[in-house]
């Protein structure tokens, strides 16, 4: 048996008249004579020729949609359309078969939700095989970004004492029998006893920890798992989601959001230029799936338009005083459009706010800077105003916020000010405060969702689509 080949190199540089061994499965089996093989290094399947006269009908009946198969045959030009090269296979055998009956997967279109169900066997359709090729060079992308920039790839933990954003969205940690939980006299529960002395939970992020890293490396990045038990049943939120974390000292916010601007091109231009035809796939596939909508809801450019448009245009850049008051004056707005109506400077902007601004008005991504202090985190650095912090939001069509970021409150007094006027424990974050007593410079990070992104690039509609498994409430299948 010749040497096994994968099909995406031998559709690129097989010569015809060689020997090949491919393995795969079976996603079609025409006329008893042509299998549709695919070993999902591409969406293309590999067409292989059965000399059915030849063949044992015994084993002609185990070639089956999904079973497993090793196929031996000579490389031919193809006569039939749709491909260049086919196998004449000489050799053919069943790896693993798979009835037909009883597979939940059927060689017909399937709903994602049927596939969210089975997400343990999904990886074998062309869409996922898709996004999954695409996630897998989006994060490649990333560290290339930040490697050539001389970043250093820190890995921050997983377990921590502290909530970054005090903001109760924590999953604990615990050692204890939940049945018999240690009390205080007082009736607390007694940490002192739990596996770390204290209370911990699982990161909502990196950032802290990052901070520090900074403070020597100069510039970090963070890429790993984040946790939130936000009991948002939304297209755009995880339990479970992971997230790029930048931190560079010396940066201000106008420097972090060219980064930031500049990571994000980097990496859509990358997926374009190494995913070409999986994105031609997605975009097809959104072309259909839209072409069940309404008119007027589907989008003014494909996929693949709306990625190099991305790429071609400078992101807007405005404040968000100047961001409330296009939204005050919108037509939405006036016309009581809005399910929570723009009334004035200092609240928090809803998804369907952003949206209108990114689609609608500029209809490009947008960064909005200056956010009223009140809306923002303890860290982020105080404007002069007196009442924003340099904040940085970045807002991507269909997806809303992408990326969260801010230039950091390096200044002790200030910093210290703010957590106690929020009742943030300042001994909890001595070691944070500390690079603020030894050392302190100016700096900036962001966060970037990374499933945001996979989603923003492969044009899905659910973030549970772009994740191998996605955990959300209710949900930790698989
Ligand atoms: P949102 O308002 O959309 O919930 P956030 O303000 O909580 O976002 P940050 O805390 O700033 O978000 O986190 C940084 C980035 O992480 C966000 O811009 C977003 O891309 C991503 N992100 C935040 N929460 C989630 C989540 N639950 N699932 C997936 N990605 C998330
Ligand atoms: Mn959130």
């Amino acid at each position: 048996m010749s040497q096994r080949i994968k099909i995406k190199a031998l559709l690129q540089s097989g010569e015809t008249g060689t020997e090949v061994t491919v393995k795969g499965w079976v996603r079609a089996f025409r006329s008893n004579r042509f299998i549709a093989l695919n070993d999902g290094s591409t969406n293309g399947n590999l067409q292989i020729v059965v000399d059915f006269e030849n063949t044992d009908p015994a084993l002609l009946k185990r070639i089956t949609f999904g079973a497993a198969v090793s196929i031996t045959g000579k490389l031919a030009p193809s006569l039939g359309q749709g491909q260049s090269v086919e196998v004449i296979a000489s050799e053919i055998e069943i790896l693993g078969d798979c009835n037909p009956d009883e597979f939940p997967l059927q060689p017909k279109k399937q709903t994602l939700e049927f596939l969210r169900e089975n997400a343990h066997l999904r990886f074998r359709t062309n869409t996922f095989g898709a996004i999954f090729r695409v996630r897998n060079t989006l994060s490649f992308a990333v560290h290339q970004f930040f490697q050539e920039k001389g970043f250093v790839y820190l890995h921050t933990p997983v377990i921590t004492q502290s909530d970054a954003e005090g903001a109760g969205e924590a999953f604990h940690v615990t050692n204890f029998d939940l049945n018999n939980v240690p009390r205080t006299d007082t009736g607390e529960v007694d940490y002192k006893q739990d596996f770390f002395g204290k209370s911990t939970n699982l990161t909502v992020s990196g950032q802290l920890e990052g901070e520090l890293g900074a403070m020597a490396l100069s510039d970090i990045y963070t890429f790993g798992p984040t946790f939130r038990a936000e009991n948002s049943n939304t297209t755009r939120h995880l339990a479970e989601f992971w997230m790029i974390e930048p931190e560079m000292a010396f940066y201000d916010i106008h420097d972090n959001a060219n980064l930031a601007e500049e990571l994000l091109k980097y990496v859509i231009s990358y997926a374009l230029d190494k995913n070409k035809e999986d994105l031609e796939f997605l975009t097809q596939r959104l072309l259909e799936e839209e072409k069940q909508k309404p008119q007027n809801e589907r989008s003014e450019l494909s996929l693949l338009d709306k990625l190099q448009f991305c790429l071609n245009n400078d992101f807007e850049r405005l404040t968000y005083t100047e961001a409330i008051q296009i939204l005050r004056d919108s037509t939405p707005n006036k016309k009581k459009k809005f399910v929570y109506p723009v009334e004035g400077w200092g609240t928090d902007l809803q998804s369907e706010h952003e949206r209108y601004l990114v689609e609608k008005h500029f209809k490009k991504p947008v960064i909005l800077t200056d956010y009223p202090k009140e809306i923002k985190s303890f860290y982020m650095r105080q404007n002069d105003d007196g009442k924003t912090v340099a904040a940085m939001d970045i807002l991507f069509p269909g997806i809303g916020e992408i990326i969260g970021g801010s230039q950091r409150e390096e200044r002790l007094d200030k910093l210290e000010t703010r957590m106690d006027e929020l009742g943030i424990p300042k001994d909890e974050l001595w070691w944070y405060l500390d690079t603020r007593r030894f050392g302190a410079c100016p700096h900036s990070g962001f966060g970037l969702g990374f499933e945001r992104l996979v989603l923003f690039v492969t044009g899905m509609g659910n973030i549970r689509d772009v994740i191998p498994f996605p955990r959300f409430p209710k949900n930790a299948e698989f």
